[in-house]
């Protein structure tokens, strides 16, 4: 065998220098950007003026593991309720920060309705609709100043669905006049950073502090995200919430936000992320905080959840039981974790395997934590269990998923409880 006249290098993110901005409730301090973890956030589909309807799924949201939950704030009825959800909240002992999502009178209600200025702890302006005109700067800079007032961050979110039309022509303007004019999706990537760009620019001047300035530029199209937030990074060192908006439904909004955020992520390109997911009917508005956990845990970015190595399965194993013993072993953990995180400090980093047949069973199991290798078709009724890497038990007959289960939580008792043997 001929080996390689150079190591291979190891894959790793790179890290990218932004200014750090605090989003607070509370006791509750989430850092966005500077040497913080990548943060996970999320938004409501509920009608904010439904107070416990918003309350309970922002408590689903955070639960799931989303650390920042953003609000429609787009009525004096909902900018009413505000306060109120943040109440309720506090009083079910939730304090995930909450974010108000503003579009046309956000200068309106901020101005207009003090109390959920102050019980909000992050603003979104969009600068495409914040007002034409004269009216733009004026609308704008009223938003800036209740933050200040209010010692809130703020997130300037530009969206190519409310792009701002006058930048827009300004700058098809502009290139018209060009030797050799740019392609016209070229024009509108300038549009969208110099929007982002110049608005905190703006910002700034007006006194707001640097550091509390997150910026996004969303967009549909996986190549359009990564050329746009490639030059936003290079352009300025804000903070970046980093998203595909509009992502769509089901397998093709996970795979397309999983694309996007992951070679962008790998360059260090994204302080805060969220998966706009449409989520089917029926579905927990949670899964999008799944997601995008999931992306971040599988870039080895964060860790938040065990993880289950599942083998695909093949003509080897004709059963489903090793489909079902992984599902319901991934299902037992996810659910636990709201307590665990607090009760077995550090669990989340715990690698189970629950794989189909002899082939790559046993090995697979030896990588992680605590494994078992199913028997395939032909193979003796026999199941072993792995535990450090060591074959330790054999589980035999109809109880095998419960005794397995079982397993896991003795395992976690012991190597994560209080009383840690290890
Ligand atoms: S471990 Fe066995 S059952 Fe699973 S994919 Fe490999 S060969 Fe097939």
């Amino acid at each position: 065998m001929v080996s390689g006249s150079h190591p291979i290098e190891v894959a790793a993110p790179r890290a990218r220098r932004s200014r750090q901005a605090r989003v607070a409730w509370g006791q509750n301090l989430v850092t966005v950007g500077g040497d913080a973890p990548v943060r996970v956030q999320s938004m409501t589909n509920t009608d904010t003026v439904d107070v416990i309807g918003t309350a309970i799924q922002v408590k689903e949201l955070a639960l799931a593991g989303s650390e920042l939950v953003r609000l429609t704030v787009n009525t004096p009825e909902a900018a009413a309720a505000v306060p109120h959800v943040r109440e309720q909240l506090d009083r079910m002992g939730v304090d995930v920060p909450l974010v108000g999502d503003f579009h046309y009178n956000g200068h309106r209600l901020l101005t207009e309705h003090p109390a959920c200025a102050e019980a909000l702890s992050k603003y979104r302006i969009n600068p495409g609709n914040v007002g034409k005109g004269d009216k733009r700067d004026k609308q704008f800079g009223q938003m800036i100043e209740a933050a200040m007032r209010w010692n809130k961050p703020v997130r300037i979110g530009v969206n190519w669905g409310s792009l701002d039309q006058e930048l827009l022509a300004q700058l098809m303007d502009e290139n018209s006049r060009r030797a050799v004019p740019w392609d016209a999706k070229q024009v509108m990537y300038e549009a969208l950073i110099s929007s982002a760009i110049d608005s905190a620019r703006l910002a700034e001047s007006m006194g707001m502090d640097g550091d509390q300035i997150i910026l996004s530029c969303k967009v549909s199209g996986v190549q359009d995200l990564i050329s746009v937030y490639r030059e936003l990074a290079r352009r300025c060192d804000y903070a970046l919430h980093l998203g595909l908006t509009e992502a769509g439904m089901a397998t093709k909004g996970t795979v397309a936000s999983a694309a996007a955020l992951s070679i962008l992520l790998q360059e260090g390109i994204g302080d805060t992320i969220r998966v706009s997911l449409t989520p089917q009917p029926g579905e927990a508005r949670s899964q999008e905080v799944v997601i995008a956990s999931e992306i971040l845990q599988a870039l080895g970015l964060r860790v938040f959840v065990p993880s289950v190595t599942a083998c695909p399965g093949c003509g080897r194993t004709t059963s489903t039981t090793f489909q079902e013993l992984a599902k319901q072993i991934d299902d037992f953990l996810r659910l636990q974790m709201p307590v665990w995180r607090s009760r077995y400090p550090g669990v989340e980093a715990l690698k189970v395997a629950v794989m189909g047949c002899i082939v790559n069973g046993p090995g697979e199991s030896k990588h992680a934590d605590i494994g078992i290798s199913l028997p395939g078709t032909g193979e003796a009724p026999a199941a072993p269990v792995f535990i450090d890497g060591e074959k330790r038990l054999t589980l035999r007959g109809e109880g095998i998923a419960r005794e397995f289960q079982a397993i896991v939580e003795n395992y976690i008792e012991q190597r994560f409880g209080p009383g840690r043997a290890h």
